[in-house]
């Protein structure tokens, strides 16, 4: 996040970032994956847009879409105020699947497009066909933007040859999973990183250090791991259904972190996976 951003005057939820196509999106958003499905999702997603949240992060596999959906359309804001994220699930992959995991994602939305629709993972064999399919997706223009999710740079090598290339690849990524060799490689590329799982899905926030820089900062230990995510230019996803924490998780603006400090939660580096490792190929 650059300094101009970082110093706007515009809501947090709604500062963006220009991705390589022109589109914009929210530095924050919120991820919606274990949100239970129905009312729980519903009431977290209004709750979320009514306090500032501009950016929504569902997948198929969620099965939550339709409550989102419903929270988006119920909302009040026109469409094009909110970001919304789905993602295609590996058994939806191959040419004609994924089209069809893609229509059936709409339809339970109820809405005529996404803001950005991704693979979800890299799976072998079917990855290429899916990409081409997403392509023809991106150019009916019923995605706004592509992209990928849980790709190493091998994976996106292997994408390096189609004429359109991935606008983002979502991993995981917080101080503890300090992915900066693909950080690197994705920002050389003009690929917006986006970090899922940016709160160690809670594993870390009782971490001495992050404990002391909450204290310093007078800020939970969770708005330091997403400011910290936001100063390397990757977009945070944090997940809540709590009403609080919704707000605390917007409030990442308000401190800067100096130089020491950012270089103190730089060394925290553990490769900490709370989910699925990449490097595993998928069968
Ligand atoms: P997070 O790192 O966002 O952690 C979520 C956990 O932290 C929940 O238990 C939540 O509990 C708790 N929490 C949230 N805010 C706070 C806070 N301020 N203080 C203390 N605890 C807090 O984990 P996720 O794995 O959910 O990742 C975030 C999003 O990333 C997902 O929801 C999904 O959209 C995306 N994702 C994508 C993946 C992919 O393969 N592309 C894989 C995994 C996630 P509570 O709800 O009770 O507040």
């Amino acid at each position: 996040m650059n300094q101009a951003n970082s110093a706007s005057t515009l809501a947090p939820g709604h500062r963006r970032v220009s991705l390589a196509n022109g589109q914009t999106m929210p530095w924050i958003g919120l991820g919606v994956f274990r949100s239970p499905p129905g009312q729980t999702t519903y009431d977290t997603v209004r709750k979320a847009i009514e306090i500032g949240y501009r950016h929504i992060d569902t997948a198929s596999i969620y099965q939550n879409e339709s409550d989102v959906g419903r929270a988006i359309r119920d909302c009040g804001l026109p469409r094009h105020e909110i970001f919304l994220t789905s993602k295609l699930w590996n058994s939806e992959q191959g040419a004609s699947s994924a089209r069809r995991g893609f229509e059936h994602s709409l339809e339970r939305l109820g809405l005529d497009y996404v803001d950005l629709y991704l693979l979800h993972w890299p799976v072998p064999r079917l990855r290429r066909e899916s990409w081409q399919t997403l392509i023809e997706i991106y150019q009916s223009g019923r995605a706004k933007a592509i992209g990928v999710s849980n790709f190493m740079q091998h994976h996106l090598e292997d994408l390096q040859d189609f004429p359109v290339q991935p606008l983002v690849n979502q991993i995981e990524f917080s101080p503890f999973l300090y992915q900066k060799e693909l950080l690197e490689y994705c920002r050389d590329r003009h690929i917006q990183v986006q970090a899922y799982s940016p709160l160690t899905k809670g594993q870390r926030l009782q971490h001495p250090t992050i404990l002391q820089l909450a204290q310093k900062y007078k800020k939970s230990s969770a708005q330091i791991l997403l400011r910290w995510s936001l100063d390397r230019e990757v977009v945070v996803l944090p997940k809540s259904n709590n009403p609080q924490r919704l707000m605390e998780n917007l409030d990442l603006f308000s401190f800067q972190f100096t130089p020491e400090d950012t270089q103190i939660l730089s060394r925290l580096n553990e490769n900490l996976r709370t989910g699925w490792d990449p490097s595993h190929e998928l069968s």
